[in-house]
């Protein structure tokens, strides 16, 4: 690892001064994915601004509104009575994710700018244009059995890990972040980036920009939620694939759905297609199978991954006929 400087921020202002003032700088709470990176040579600072004393832990709900302050940990908030029982499926997605341990660490905010497990990212050795620019992507036609076909581009093909950022594009989250240029409210779905040309940009923070916290708009889609991770072990294992939904039925006719995947794709990947498919109609087999291929529709597989295009529609069939109570 290389050497870099060790700063403590005392508020929000301190922090974005701090990391916004020095290019290699960035923040640091948790460090459950920023060490390994930093250890592995994949990323490098010259500052490193821990945050851990910012009073951004709270959890709180008011005014149709969960608030999530950005340095709650992952495990405080995927057992908060107000998240099990208004976004079942943001306390799934989070007690899914990683180990008990990780989960005691790692910070709400810093689980949504965690980078991804394609190997070729995280060995120096590899070529791979996310942490090298125009290096190359050897996953394109190496090892990719792990890696997206939804949202994928000639440059990178990289599942994004975050099981709970496909939670919150499916209950409509919004970001909340303090930066050099004042606050921001980001809608969730704008926040993380498909690599396009330019895979190394993973969101649209700006540097300096610190995440301060969350905010949940209460809705009877969110409250009858589940999210369902399919993976190669049933613990400390990242997606192979997973679903996201949130469905709000008046009788059997869908009123509301948010469906959102992951796994499958370079960020966390909201269908709308696949919600325009259900709503307003009969939640049935049929229109279940129909939503399934609008959300795999244009996916692109490659050598060893083909298999999550029919795996995925299985694990969206399975979710909404148990959370609809189809038979
Ligand atoms: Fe790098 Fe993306 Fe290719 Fe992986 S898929 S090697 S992260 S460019």
């Amino acid at each position: 690892m290389k050497n870099f400087e060790y700063a403590r921020a005392n508020n929000p202002a301190d922090a974005v001064r701090l990391v916004g003032d020095r290019p290699g700088a960035t923040f640091i709470a948790g460090g459950t994915d920023l060490l390994n990176l930093m250890k592995d040579g994949a990323q490098t600072h010259d500052r490193i601004v821990d945050v851990n004393g910012l009073a951004l832990t709270d959890i709180s709900h008011g005014n149709g509104f969960l608030r999530v302050g950005a340095l709650a940990r992952m495990a405080d908030v995927g057992a908060h009575r107000a998240v099990r029982e208004k976004f079942p499926v943001v306390s799934q997605a989070l007690l899914a994710s990683a180990s008990p341990q990780v989960r005691n660490m790692a910070s709400i905010g810093g689980n949504l700018l965690q980078r991804t497990r394609c190997g070729y990212f995280r060995d120096t050795g590899s070529a791979c244009n996310k942490r090298i620019p125009g290096s190359g992507c050897p996953a394109i036609d190496g090892e990719n059995r792990g890696h997206a076909v939804l949202g994928v581009s000639d440059h990178c093909i990289a599942a994004h890990p975050s099981d709970l950022a496909v939670s919150l594009i499916a209950v409509d989250a919004v970001v909340l972040t303090n930066g050099p240029h004042g606050e921001r409210r980001i809608p969730f779905g704008d926040f993380h980036l498909a690599p396009g040309d330019t895979p190394e940009r993973e969101n649209v923070l700006t540097h300096g920009e610190l995440i301060v916290g969350l905010e949940l708009p209460l809705t009877p889609a969110a409250a009858k939620s589940q999210y369902l991770k399919l993976r190669d072990r049933a613990t400390f294992e990242f997606a192979v694939v997973s679903v996201a939904a949130a469905l709000d039925l008046r009788g059997r006719t869908v009123n509301d759905v948010r469906l959102a995947f992951g796994g499958i794709a370079t960020k966390p990947w909201r269908s709308t297609d696949a919600e325009a498919v259900l709503r307003g109609r009969a939640l049935d087999t049929a229109t279940i199978d129909a939503a399934g291929r609008a959300a795999v529709h244009g996916a692109i597989p490659r050598a060893h991954n083909a298999f999550k295009i029919d795996l995925v529609q299985r694990a969206l069939s399975r979710v909404l006929h148990e959370l609809g109570g189809v038979r």
